[in-house]
């Protein structure tokens, strides 16, 4: 972080100094929400959870070296006293953006799935252009994007932010605190439907991303989803698409899924054309990618250059099509991160591609999708007949009624598919019936941490 004072602080959060010895004593080091990250030069944020009090470790996290913490009581250590610790925080990151990194160019991505797929991408790209920070794993709320903005430094070019919102003007509220001179967003899916209401109001709430930007800035919208492409006419920034359609000014051709599940394909550019081949899995990391390649060439890079950042992006996020083949021929696809309608849908296309790219048998094991509100069944249903018609070989289900109604679906389209409570259960079926060569699909929203079991079959019984 860029130094501040904590006078510098309580000035700009309207805060009280409590327990300070000197308030000329600098903050060096990031905010830390977790007392146990926090380290010598920190800010500590006493965040009142569900659970716990932050307030509560405060004495922990200045024992570890934090310099003081962002509370809203004196808590015995030095202390920066405020009436709200996020809306300080926010205030902070605001003031940093605004007056330490005058060099740094915030580029924020939204969408409803391929978010921090497509950060990772967008970080490594401008990797390529100079110093870049990036929110880690998807620290995308009020909370994280202000711990992002303070890891950046004065030597920061690009800060890579994702921004999740689960409400109108979250996105807003975000982009006030870190403005964007570059705002993508990947798609507009049904992530969220239950809280939001309808399609059209998760793309009202998207597109406050390209809002936020300035005449001088660039809007990088999908092509190929047409409620992304229509957020064009929300901003007067330059507008740059990308996707498959001819339209899109980025584009790929000859995509090839091969056999592990990474995809090749030609990318076209204004900056010339260059092949690019994936090393993460999945046909959404085309457009993911895609959009990364679009940052890229607009901010000065040749489409060589792209293709061979791109080429190298190691999967950074765990869980996420992480592909691995076990000794015996068995291919484990651990996409158990999260799972809505939509990435359910796309994860088993690229099962399907990945088993007939090989010929091999292809296996779905799925819980259920959380957050869907009165559509669910009508969700899970669909989803049990989207396995059938792709032709995947297996539908395995794990939970409770969500998973009867994928099955049951699947079932009545003609798929061999079944169920189980757990996840103890479904693993001893998987053990004895897997053959060397299947393809296993591992995927279910956070909450079933379907995790534990894509992990478990990597061991062999
Ligand atoms: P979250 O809201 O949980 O932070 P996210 O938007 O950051 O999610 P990722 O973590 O990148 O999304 O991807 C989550 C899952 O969504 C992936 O496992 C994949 O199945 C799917 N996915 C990724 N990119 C896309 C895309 N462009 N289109 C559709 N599905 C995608
Ligand atoms: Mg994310």
């Amino acid at each position: 972080m860029e130094p501040l004072s904590l006078a510098a602080i309580a000035s700009v959060t309207g805060g009280a100094l409590t327990d300070v010895p000197d308030p000329d004593t600098l903050v060096t080091e990031p905010l830390a929400f977790d007392s146990r990250t926090a380290k010598s030069g920190s800010l500590f944020l006493a965040l009142a959870g569900d659970r716990t009090d932050g307030h509560t470790f405060a004495a922990d996290a200045v024992r570890a070296g934090a310099t003081a913490v962002l509370a809203t009581r004196p808590v015995g250590v030095p202390a920066v006293v405020v009436g709200d610790v996020l809306t300080a925080a926010a205030r902070i990151a605001e003031h940093l953006i605004c007056f330490c990194l005058p060099d740094t160019t915030v580029v924020a991505i939204t969408g409803s799935a391929g978010k921090t797929s497509t950060k990772d991408l967008v970080a490594q790209v401008l990797s390529g252009l100079g110093p870049t920070v990036a929110t880690e794993q998807s620290f995308n709320n009020e909370i994280g994007l202000p711990v992002t903005v303070s890891r950046a430094t004065a030597g920061t070019r690009h800060l890579v932010l994702e921004m999740g919102a689960r409400h109108l003007g979250d996105i807003q509220a975000l982009t006030t605190v870190a403005p964007p001179e570059i705002s993508v967003v990947t798609n507009v899916g049904t992530a969220h439907l239950g809280e939001f209401g309808s399609q059209d109001a998760i793309a009202q709430a998207k597109g406050e991303i390209v809002e936020a930007l300035p005449r001088h800035g660039l809007a990088v919208l999908n092509a190929d989803d047409p409620l992304v492409r229509a957020m064009a006419t929300r901003t007067s920034a330059r507008v740059v698409l990308f996707g498959e359609s001819e339209t899109a000014t980025i584009r790929a051709t000859d995509i090839v899924l091969d056999p592990d599940g990474r995809p090749r394909y030609t990318l076209i550019t204004p900056a010339g054309t260059a092949p690019v081949r994936l090393r993460l899995a999945g046909s959404v990391q085309v457009p993911n990618s895609l959009a990364a390649a679009a940052v890229g060439v607009e901010t000065g890079l040749d489409a060589d250059d792209v293709a061979e950042l791109l080429s190298a992006a190691a999967p950074v996020s765990r869980w996420r099509m992480e592909t691995t083949v076990r000794p015996d021929g068995v291919t484990i696809v651990n996409d158990a991160y999260n799972a809505n309608p939509d990435s359910m849908r796309s994860s088993l296309q690229t099962l399907a591609a990945m088993g007939r790219a090989a010929d091999r048998r292809t296996v779905a094991v799925l819980g259920q999708m959380n957050e869907l509100g009165p559509d669910s069944r009508a969700a899970h249903e669909s989803i049990g007949r989207t396995a059938a018609s792709l032709g995947v070989d297996q539908l395995v289900v794990i939970g409770g009624d969500e998973a009867r109604w994928m099955q049951e679906a699947a079932k009545a389209a003609g798929l061999g598919a079944v169920h189980f409570p757990d996840q103890d259960t479904a693993l001893d079926l998987l053990r004895q019936t897997l053959l060397p060569g299947d393809v296993v699909l591992v995927k279910a929203s956070r909450d079933v941490q379907l995790q534990h079991l894509a992990e478990a079959l990597h061991t062999i019984t």
